[in-house]
């Protein structure tokens, strides 16, 4: 058997195993070693029979002949006593008849289990039992609890490594020696059998540590490894004019905050320099990118370059076309913003596609299909990404027209990245942050709802409507599921349409509908012809629709903290009081969760959090293609991930060959794709 054996070669591993352990993703030998534990009981502490309180216990001690009989309904129960120096206490299992002819009577055991009250008298119920040796595998130490499927668990995936273990000594190291020597870090085979096997709690908090400390590293070498890239990389100077600027600011209706001005202030001096800029952007919902990505833009266009602005969708891209347009009305650059969409009749889009190639049209706004369509830049010197979390060099060369120079490049997002991720995935990228609102808003006010209180919520939401307000209704499908029991936009628009607000104008958009029919419905919401749209997280990003101050999320509970707190900052976008209202799927208790949401608005507070809770693979995982895989690494480990970094940058520092760390490099490889936010 080797790392690469199937795990069907494992003992008692057949055809139904195989398929359970292929649901986990394991398929290999090594993948069954790579598979890390959710967590760990600790049953290395053996207590005396008669010291024994109620909770998980653990004894040594000879078992007598175990019996077992059926019992009302088919239910059948297994007894043996249990006796050490100390005294004696009954086992009992139940619906386990193997028990009884698998106990060896007479022999010693490890026994563990629960010590509670079984009818009037004190026993140890449902224990796990091995015969003493020096290798317990499910008692008497410290026991890792894995993530389990139906059918397969933790007690059975221990079996299997227990038999696979020897093989660790096999794996590969991955991190240079001078690394594990200065970093003092366990080798990475030690680390996976202590991973699995515990000798005792410091050897397992050590364990974690090297492979936290080689997650890290990871992410971070490639991130630094991107940037070096980059930097590398030459680009056009595109100077600071401060009349233009102050031309700009002066032409707006209201006064830049001071962020603003900061940001504005760092992309300038960026542009300014033959190094391409690469930086994000970072402001919730409404705090206004927009207007300092303008900003960017009047600046390469006065000098003659153009500009690339992508958006995730195409109502998007059309709504920051709108944008754009309004803003560089009273400077007369509006002639120069060009729309480019799949959308497009083929004849406006070919004209468009002349007149980019041309160099008539200097802002080109687009769907990030930008990058695919045949699209040739005269003299591209920016691209604006927003809401894009991967524009990587390979983007950028597919976008640029002569080789020589790379375009800057400023991504905006208003997912809340807290400090230590972005430290950690982005480290290639400058920040540039926004957390403050332009002032005149108001917080929006979230509550929770149950569906049994929804008709009283309607009444109160009509209120708003009768006002000349708008909603939002969000659902998590587009059409009934059996596999997903939730709300559809189809059924709600529906029900909403034909009863509780059949004397409202109802719309519906999603994503499966026609460019041309979303677009038009979109259209009627922003003039105010519908009073409520029924739609998906199709809405998520961008929109600006100022009217609209209601927001209905259903099965709020399916929903991600950051995604949610993205979807109702598309409410509350005026002087207008927002509301946001989170309908749960039943009528239990709400999470703490989503109770979160109720008192707080900072989106950096609720990533944070988020983070927390789900880990950064769930909240980020779509954004990174699944690629981000923090498996053991704690983002709040402060001191690990410094220590972590500076080994990556060292690695660096003393010009080491990646080609010399196979595993490493194969692992880098992939995470490069990855960390290239933008
Ligand atoms: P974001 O892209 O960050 O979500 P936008 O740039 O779309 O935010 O701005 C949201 C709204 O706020 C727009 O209508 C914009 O004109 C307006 N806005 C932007 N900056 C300010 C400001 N400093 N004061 C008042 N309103 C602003
Ligand atoms: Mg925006």
């Amino acid at each position: 058997m080797t790392l690469d054996s199937s795990v069907s070669e494992l003992r008692g591993v057949g055809e139904e195993v195989s398929r359970k352990l292929e649901i986990l993703g394991v398929r290999t030998v090594a993948d069954l070693l790579d598979y890390v534990p959710r967590r760990y009981d600790d049953y290395s502490q053996i207590d005396e029979i008669n010291k024994l309180k109620p909770g998980m216990v653990t004894v040594q001690a000879k078992i007598t002949q175990a019996t077992g009989r059926y019992v009302r309904r088919g239910m059948h129960v297994t007894e043996a006593i249990a006796s050490d120096d100390s005294g004696s206490v009954r086992l009992v299992w139940f619906n386990q008849p193997y028990r009884t002819n698998a106990i060896k009577a007479g022999k010693d055991y490890y026994i563990t289990g629960e010590f509670g009250m079984r009818r009037t008298k004190l026993s140890i119920l449902n224990p796990s039992a091995e015969l003493v040796s020096d290798f317990p595998v499910n008692t008497a130490r410290i026991v890792p609890v894995y993530r389990e499927t139906k059918g397969l668990k933790s007690a059975q995936i221990r079996k299997l490594l227990r038999e696979a273990i020897p093989l660790v000594r096999n794996l590969p190291e991955t991190l240079p020696e001078w690394v594990i020597e200065q970093y003092n870090l366990m080798p990475r085979s030690a680390a996976f059998e202590m991973m699995h096997f515990p000798a005792d709690a410091k050897l397992l908090a050590h364990a974690k540590r090297r492979l936290a400390y080689e997650e890290v590293f990871s992410l971070s070498l490639a991130s630094l490894l991107n940037k070096y890239e980059l930097l590398q990389k030459k680009a056009v100077a595109i100077s600071f004019q401060e009349k233009l600027a102050r031309d700009f600011t002066d032409s707006l209706s209201f006064n830049l905050t001071d962020q603003q001005r900061k940001a504005a202030w760092q992309i300038y001096q960026d542009l300014a320099k033959t190094t391409p800029m690469n930086r994000l952007l970072e402001g919730d919902v409404g705090s206004g990118k927009t207007v300092v990505a303008t900003m960017a833009a009047i600046m390469a266009v006065e000098q003659g370059f153009q500009v690339a602005f992508m958006a995730p969708t195409e109502l998007l891209a059309r709504q920051h076309y709108q944008t754009i347009q309004t803003l560089l009305k009273p400077l007369k650059l509006t002639k120069k913003v060009g729309l480019l969409v799949g959308g497009l009749k083929k004849s406006a889009k070919q004209s468009m596609q002349k007149r980019i190639k041309a160099g008539d049209v200097q802002i080109i706004v687009g769907t990030h299909a930008l990058v695919q369509e045949k699209v040739t830049m005269q003299n591209l010197g920016l691209v604006i990404v927003d809401e894009q979390h991967r524009f990587g060099v390979e983007q950028r060369k597919s976008l640029q027209a002569k080789a020589e120079f790379m375009p800057h490049v400023l991504a905006m997002t208003a997912t809340p990245i807290p400090r230590s991720l972005a430290l950690t995935l982005y480290g290639e990228l400058d920040i540039s942050l926004i957390n403050t609102k332009p002032q005149d808003r108001k917080p929006i006010k979230t509550s929770i709802c149950s569906p049994n209180s929804r008709a009283a919520l309607y009444k109160t939401i009509d209120k708003e409507l009768e006002a000349g307000r708008q909603m939002f209704v969000v659902c998590p499908l587009i059409s009934e599921s059996d596999s997903f029991p939730a709300q559809s936009a189809e059924q709600v628009y529906e029900k909403l349409s034909s009863r509780d607000f059949k004397h409202r104008r109802v719309g519906l958009l999603h994503g499966k509908m026609k460019a041309a029919d979303k677009e038009s419905v979109m259209d009627e919401f922003v003039r105010g012809k519908l009073d409520i749209l029924v739609s998906t997280t199709v809405i998520e990003v961008g929109v600006d629709i100022p009217n609209a101050t209601v927001m209905l999320i259903e099965n709020a509970d399916r929903f991600g903290l950051a995604q949610i707190h993205q979807l109702r900052g598309r409410v509350g976008r005026s002087s207008h009081q927002g509301f946001c209202y989170l309908m749960l799927s039943d009528s239990t208790q709400p999470s703490r969760r989503l109770r979160a949401l109720e008192s707080s608005t900072d989106g950096f507070a609720l990533a944070e959090l988020d983070l927390e809770i789900r880990g950064p693979g769930a909240i980020y995982g779509t954004l990174q293609h699944g690629a981000l895989d923090l498996r053991v690494a704690k983002l709040t480990d402060v001191k690990l991930i410094a220590a972590a970094r500076s080994g990556a940058q060292a690695f660096i520092d003393h010009q080491e060959n990646l080609l010399h760390y196979h595993e490493l490099h194969e692992r880098i490889k992939k995470l490069r794709a990855v960390t290239n936010l933008n």
